[in-house]
């Protein structure tokens, strides 16, 4: 995006001005405001953190705010919501970013729901373009197994899409959702390349994605205690429907350090 904006700024310039301003409004040079916005926002964190700080801000959709440190330097990726925000949200960046205050943390989620209407909203059809999705494999075709199990299990309605790739952290896991992931917003299942071996049998490989398949039906939610529920009763209850149930689950049993330390090229 940045470098489109610059290309397109580099070609005004070369060409005739009063041509431009006939045929296409000028912008009022978002790249400039932004680079200021950037130094002032760099220079209050520097001095809460007393250290450098390299700030870049993005436009992402799910992830406002990474941190790094490179020796001295901080290096902090933010959501342009940051940009003008206010000392106190300013403060609980430069203390959670030191420390991980927890207080901190929680001022910092509840400036991100505020601000949540600055963030960009996007099909899970756009997001998934942005995406490599990968389902051959080279033993395991997930396409086919996602086909066939949304035709026994759900009468074809799964409306998602399958890959394999590298596993997002998970904050609770559990043995078997290690090995999968499902996103609610691009509606990708997400299948841990490990599992793409001879070794592996494919009754398992169902199971894990028959698991995924079930987190598209039955969506996280928060229970009585407040908390959030990502296997609710009856996500479990329809979990031992699977034909190989019992069997995926001794087999996993059994091989589950096998698989931890397969050593994925993919
Ligand atoms: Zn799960």
């Amino acid at each position: 995006m940045a470098r489109a904006n610059k290309k397109n700024l580099a070609k005004k310039r070369s060409s005739p001005a009063g041509r431009i301003a006939r045929e296409q409004p000028i912008a009022p040079e978002p790249n400039r405001l932004l680079k200021v916005w950037r130094r002032v926002l760099e220079r209050r964190l520097r001095t809460r953190l007393r250290a450098p700080v390299a700030v870049e801000i993005h436009d992402n959709t799910h992830t406002m705010l990474t941190f790094q440190r490179h020796r001295a330097l901080w290096r902090v990726r933010l959501h342009h919501m940051f940009l003008t925000s206010s000392d106190e949200i300013i403060q609980a960046l430069a203390d959670y970013v030191r420390a991980g205050d927890p207080s901190a943390s929680a001022t910092l989620d509840r400036f991100i729901e505020r601000n949540k209407a600055f963030i960009r909203r996007m099909s899970p059809a756009q997001m998934r373009k942005r995406m490599r999705l990968e389902p051959a494999g080279q033993h395991h075709d997930l396409g086919r197994i996602f086909e066939r199990l949304n035709e026994r299990y759900f009468r074809g309605r799964i409306d998602a899409a399958i890959t394999y790739g590298p596993a997002p952290r998970v904050t609770r896991p559990r043995k078997s959702i290690k090995m999968g992931s499902y996103s609610a917003d691009s509606r990708v299942i997400r299948i841990h390349p490990a599992l793409d071996q001879p070794m592996v049998p494919r009754y398992f490989v169902e199971w894990i994605v028959f698991h995924e398949m079930l987190h598209h039906v039955y969506r996280t939610r928060r229970g009585e205690d407040g908390r959030r529920c990502i296997h609710p009763p009856e996500f479990i209850e329809h979990e031992r429907r699977f034909h190989d149930f019992s069997r995926a689950q001794a087999w996993e049993l059994e091989n589950l350090d096998l698989l931890l330390r397969a050593r994925v090229s993919a």
